[in-house]
């Protein structure tokens, strides 16, 4: 059974904002919270805490692939990207990131930089949302680059940065590399076996975990002065001092098997889902596209341009269903969106764009009733606004 605390009436298509809990992870949440320990004490009681823990770290660890030893646990993603940004930044020499990342590493990035003038470097994307690697590459090329730090999967296109010739165009230049893989993990398989970046960051709530709870992957051998936001008791190798979030920490663990486990068969039954979602769409609705490199993204989101009909009105129109207006951390700000201006489009565009986001939980007849929903909306709004006054 899956959680559904926003009623079964409402079509929750915002898995980029978060996703419903997954039933394994409320138990083991439930489970730690029952029992007292705190996972650093040495007697039976904070043995178990610690065991709970281990065992988080392990099945986080087989969602990627890598070592549990190379997990650090934080309170989200925006934590674990101002970790990586950092550290990896103090060990002198610029910050090279993109356009469209998300705040945590675009302001964190900001923020870094401030200091030293000509530290940063932002590589744009096309109209596509992909990342120049020859434009990286001639950045690269400039030298003294400490860290290249590039998103997986944008939270708004869904559209996948392909890193594997970005991991080798920057080590060849002796930077490291971070990517902001929020969005993917769960989302889509990755082996860190096989990718070598350096850094990552990861959030549960995204994969059905609790809010609150991420981690940071850090290889084993690369070298980094760490800088910790807080410090005290030095836990998580001093990464993170103080208590660690066992109940969170717990669920995140059990998010990510469930999520390993189903991840093989919901890729292509989420694929196919937001397929027949924009099938529907853009026969109904007309002008109205598709944003992002179509073959080269998440599987369950869409970013959809409804030509004249303002995002927020079109939200508004359609209550029973849940989906967003740009990203959902600056939902409610005046701005439009920086990664669809990036790709080129105008301020109109960004203003009229819908995210939807589908995930393990999403059904068929939820898209059913979404499509109907939407076109309704798309149409009431723009025959709103084209009536005289
Ligand atoms: N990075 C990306 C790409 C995200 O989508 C988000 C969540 N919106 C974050 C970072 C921040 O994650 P958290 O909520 O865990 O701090």
């Amino acid at each position: 059974m899956t959680y559904r605390p926003f009623g079964s009436d409402l079509v929750y298509l915002d898995y980029n904002a978060t996703a419903p809990t997954r039933p394994e992870a409320l138990e083991a949440t439930l489970a730690a919270m029952r029992t007292v320990g705190n996972a650093s004490s040495t007697h039976r009681s904070g043995r178990d805490a610690s065991d709970r823990v281990d065992l988080a770290r392990r099945q986080v660890g087989d969602l990627l692939n890598c070592s549990s030893g190379e997990i650090v646990f934080t309170s989200g993603a925006t934590e674990a990207n101002n970790l990586a940004l950092r550290a990896a930044f103090a060990r002198g020499g610029k910050l090279v990131t993109s356009a469209v990342e998300h705040p945590a590493v675009l302001e964190t990035a900001r923020a870094l930089t401030a200091e030293r003038p000509g530290s940063l470097a932002l590589v744009p994307v096309n109209e596509y949302g992909l990342v120049d690697l020859d434009d990286l590459r001639a950045t690269l090329a400039t030298g003294d680059v400490a860290i290249v730090s590039l998103m997986a999967a944008n939270n708004e296109t869904g559209v996948l940065t392909d890193l594997a010739p970005i991991v080798e165009a920057a080590h060849e230049r002796g930077a490291l590399v971070h990517t902001d893989a929020t969005q993917l993990i769960g989302r889509l398989p990755i082996d860190l076996a096989e990718m070598d970046v350096d850094l990552l960051s990861l959030s549960a709530h995204k994969f059905g975990g609790p809010q609150g709870v991420g981690a940071l992957f850090t290889r084993r051998g690369i070298s980094l002065p760490y800088r910790p936001l807080l410090i005290g008791g030095g836990q998580e190798r001093g990464w993170r001092a103080g208590t660690l979030n066992v109940a969170g920490i717990a669920g995140a663990g059990a998010a990510a098997e469930a999520a390993r486990v189903a991840l093989a068969a919901e890729v292509s039954r989420v694929a196919q889902l937001r397929d027949a979602l924009e099938r529907s769409l853009v026969e109904q609705v007309g002008d109205c596209w598709v944003n992002g490199k179509l073959d080269q993204r998440l599987p369950g989101v869409s970013s959809i341009t409804f030509g004249g009909a303002p995002a927020d009105a079109v939200l508004a129109a359609m209550p029973d269903v849940a989906a967003s207006e740009g990203s959902a951390c600056s939902s409610g700000a005046p701005t439009p969106s920086h990664v669809l201006l990036a790709m080129g489009r105008s301020r109109e565009e960004a203003d009229s764009t819908v995210r939807f986001s589908l995930g393990y939980a999403t059904t068929a007849s939820d898209i059913d009733r979404a499509a109907s929903s939407v076109v309704r909306a798309v149409r009431q709004v723009r025959a709103a606004l084209a009536a005289p006054l």
